[in-house]
Formats: C-alpha cells, sequence, structure tokens
C-alpha cells in the first residue's frame, strides 16, 4: 500500500488517488484519505511539518511558511475568565509567528491543493470563490509557478490580492453572488474537462487535511486535546478536516483525551446550518436558505454564505456535530463587531469578520455556562493580521491580478481561458521559466 488512499465513507470503497474528489460508484459521501504511516513531525516549512497526513508522496515542491500560530491566551482568557484558553491564530502576526500573507487560513487548502494537483493530474484548477479562497489559491500560485483559473463574484475583487506578482493566475468576474460564481466554475470544467478540473472544494481531502492542520498544531502545543473547539463556518469544511485529523489522532495515541466538542457559528441572517441544527434536522431545507441573496447581502462575514453546505451527507456537519456533541451559534452582526473590537483591544491584533463571528460564539457559550473556567479550550482565528500587514514595511504591493473576462457565455470564456492559458504558457517559455502543469 500507499502512503494514502481515499475511502469512501459510504460504501468503504478504497481507491487511489488520481485527483479524485467523488466515490467511483456515485456516492454522495465524502471520501476521507487515510494515511499507513504514523504522524510524526517533519523538517519542512509551513505546514508540512504534517506531510505524514497531508495528501502528497513526493517531497512538496509547493514551499511556504504559512501555518497556524497556537498560543495561549492572556488578554481575551482574562475577560471571558478562562484558564486554558489557547488561540489558534490564522494570518498574518509575525511577532506570534504567524506568515500568513493572505490572512486567512484558505491559503494551507491552496498549498495542499496545488501539491496534490501537481502529483495526481496534468489538468488545470478551476477554483469557485467567494473572496478568501481565490487569494490564497493566488498567492501560492504565484510563489509554485502553477496556473489557476479563479472564479468570483464581482463585488469580490477587491479582496484578491497578492503579496507576489499572481503571473499565472487567470480570473474569471462573475455577475451575481457566490453561488454563481460556483455555477460558472462548473460549466467551465464541464466544457472542457480535458483541460480543466474543479478544484473539488469540500470534497478536496487536500483541502480539509490542510484545514485539520490547525488541530494538530494545536494538540503539539497544548499536549492535550482542546475539550471544546470554536470555528466560524461556512461550508464547514474546516471543522470537517479537524474533526478528520482529531480521528486520526485519537486512533493513534490511546492516551489522548476524547474528541473536542465543535462549536461551530455562523453568521445571521444567513445560517441555513445554523437553522437546521437548532430545528434538530438532519437536512436543510429551503425555507433555511430562503431569500439568501438579500440576507447574503446583510451579513458582516459574507465569507460564510454557502447555500449548499456538507451539512446532511456522509462526513458531513451533521455527523461531526452529532459525534462530537457539538454545536452551534448564530451571530448577529452587532455581536461579530464587539467581539471584533474586543478581540483586538485584549489580544492586539486585528482580526478577519468571519473570526470575529468565532469569538462572539465563545462569549456565548461562556455566558450561557456551557464552558467552564479550567476547560481547555481551542479558538481558531481563522483570518486576521490584514492592518498589521499593510503595516509592515515588508508588504509588497498588493498587486492586482492580470487578466479580468465579464462572464458572458460559457463557450467564449472557455475560448478565452484556453487563449490565456496558452499566452502564459509561452510568456513563460520564453521567461526561461518553467510553468509547471
Ligand atoms: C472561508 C473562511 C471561513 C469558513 O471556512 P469553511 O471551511 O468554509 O467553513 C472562516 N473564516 C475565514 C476567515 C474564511 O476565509
Ligand atoms: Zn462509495
Amino acid at each position: 500500500m500507499g502512503k494514502y488512499v481515499l475511502r469512501c465513507l459510504e460504501c468503504g470503497l478504497r481507491v487511489a488517488d488520481a485527483y479524485t474528489n467523488k466515490c467511483p460508484r456515485g456516492h454522495d459521501g465524502l471520501l476521507r484519505s487515510e494515511y499507513s504511516c504514523e504522524l510524526s513531525l517533519r523538517k519542512l516549512g509551513g505546514i508540512w511539518k504534517f506531510w505524514d497526513w497531508l495528501p502528497s508522496t513526493e517531497k512538496p515542491f509547493v514551499n511556504s511558511d504559512a501555518m497556524p500560530a497556537t498560543y495561549k491566551s492572556e488578554g481575551l482568557a482574562r475577560e471571558l475568565r478562562l484558564r486554558n484558553l489557547y488561540v489558534s491564530f490564522n494570518g498574518f502576526w509575525p511577532e506570534r509567528g504567524a506568515f500568513v500573507e493572505t490572512c486567512t487560513f484558505k491559503e494551507y487548502e491552496a498549498i495542499a491543493t496545488f501539491q496534490r494537483a501537481y502529483e495526481t493530474t496534468s489538468r488545470i484548477l478551476v477554483v469557485a470563490s467567494a473572496g478568501n479562497t481565490a487569494r490564497g489559491f493566488a498567492q501560492v500560485s504565484a510563489s509554485c509557478g502553477m496556473p489557476v483559473v479563479c472564479v468570483v463574484p464581482e463585488k469580490a475583487l477587491r479582496r484578491l490580492w497578492a503579496t507576489k506578482e499572481p503571473s499565472h493566475v487567470v480570473l474569471v468576474a462573475v455577475r451575481g453572488d457566490y453561488p454563481d460564481a460556483i455555477r460558472v466554475a462548473a460549466s467551465i470544467c464541464d466544457a472542457c474537462p480535458h483541460l480543466f478540473v474543479s478544484e473539488g472544494g469540500f470534497r478536496n481531502v487536500a483541502r480539509r487535511d490542510a484545514l485539520g492542520v490547525v488541530l494538530l498544531d494545536a494538540v503539539f502545543r497544548m499536549h492535550v486535546f482542546p475539550t471544546h473547539y470554536f470555528q466560524a463556518v461556512g461550508s464547514g469544511t474546516g471543522a470537517i478536516g479537524v474533526f478528520e485529523q482529531a480521528t486520526r489522532l485519537l486512533n493513534e495515541s490511546k492516551n489522548m483525551r476524547g474528541m473536542p466538542r465543535l462549536h461551530l457559528a455562523q453568521n445571521l441572517p444567513f445560517a441555513p446550518m445554523f437553522r437546521a441544527w437548532k430545528a434538530r434536522r438532519s437536512k436543510i431545507i429551503p425555507e433555511d436558505t430562503a431569500d439568501a441573496e438579500i440576507r447574503i447581502r446583510q451579513m458582516y462575514a459574507d465569507v460564510l454564505s454557502n447555500k449548499n453546505p456538507p451539512y446532511a451527507l456522509k462526513g458531513g456537519v451533521y455527523e461531526i456535530l452529532r459525534a462530537t456533541h457539538g454545536e452551534m451559534y448564530g451571530i448577529t452582526n452587532e455581536e461579530a463587531k464587539s467581539a471584533q473590537k474586543l478581540f483586538e483591544s485584549v489580544e492586539g491584533i486585528d482580526i478577519d469578520p468571519a473570526a470575529a463571528v468565532a469569538v462572539a460564539a465563545l462569549i456565548q457559550a461562556v455566558e450561557r455556562g456551557v464552558i467552564r473556567k479550567e476547560d481547555t479550550v481551542l479558538l481558531n482565528i481563522s483570518g486576521g493580521g490584514y492592518k498589521r500587514l499593510n503595516e509592515s514595511h515588508l508588504t509588497c504591493l498588493l498587486c492586482k491580478m492580470d487578466a479580468t473576462i465579464r462572464a458572458l457565455e460559457i463557450e467564449e470564456i472557455v475560448k478565452e481561458l484556453q487563449e490565456c492559458i496558452k499566452g502564459h504558457t509561452q510568456r513563460a517559455t520564453e521567461a526561461g521559466e518553467t510553468l509547471n502543469i
């Protein structure tokens, strides 16, 4: 057996990874990576420290220092009267050893995904994004030289920047919202399947395993499992990844205490998983996503907007909440903003609105008495350090993407993309660069 295989959580079938994101038998349940080796810490940069449990069999060529910085909180801990509050900071905060230059944990997903694609497919990745994912993929594309097609809603363009010239990124701006971007990305792949492959979203094991590194890093830092884990969720990809990495660790070392309780937070007024969970439903129904467009526009943390999160399927959010006696929180914009202010003032770093949603959930849980003073708590600050990045004299110019294509007809887009890709390859060859496809 190789280093890892993918196992269908529905039928148990094991398959070799050919950038496989769905069970060959057509099951809807998730594929999960199964690693044959135990986890030993590698002397590699960034998240590759956990290479053993990331879907890669070769020496990583996607190099990056981006990884979580786990530390014991003093400021917020004092404020909430918690003795063992740990923060997993995922963003830019050099003083804490956090060097995620696109300022969110999406960058880990990009690192692991490019490496996985490099090893398992010759096709070009297509990513649909509300902004933060595209930024992560653009940054990593810039540093590893692999091309990527990013499809984003037009209004997310302001979120697209990188600290390196992202010259291998082809950008498609869609008139509409995130779900429209998802549709366009899918059509591009359908129209030209020999050239393009959908990155896979929550079905992509590289994304989940990379986000689960948050937990691995925390456990090594804390020497125990946290009793409670807090995170803001849009799709829940990160939370599932944390659950999966925790499962691997628990199977390995029996002396570790039990699985952390997952406390997952969404931003009202658009919180379909929160609504379904509160109604004790295992499925999201149309009522949960009613008036999506209007509600998404009202969200303070709109990166958390997702109409079709992996909630009901095998291995999805409903299941991991059940398995961990988890809880969901609905956070208003006001609660998020005041949590954000509090965090910034007591911890000394600015945070992403989505991360503020997680902080607000922790505050709620403490107020409700769900958490005891002594409990070990891990708070995932999934993004932050934008202000810190701007202050830093090390910061490069925030580059504009090189190509924007208006979404017209899919055939036209695909034709333009093919030209773009050809252009990239040519320019790279002329410049004597090797384009890693
Ligand atoms: C995407 C994102 C999330 C939510 O992650 P999911 O895996 O989609 O649940 C949380 N915080 C930040 C900063 C994000 O960019
Ligand atoms: Zn199956």
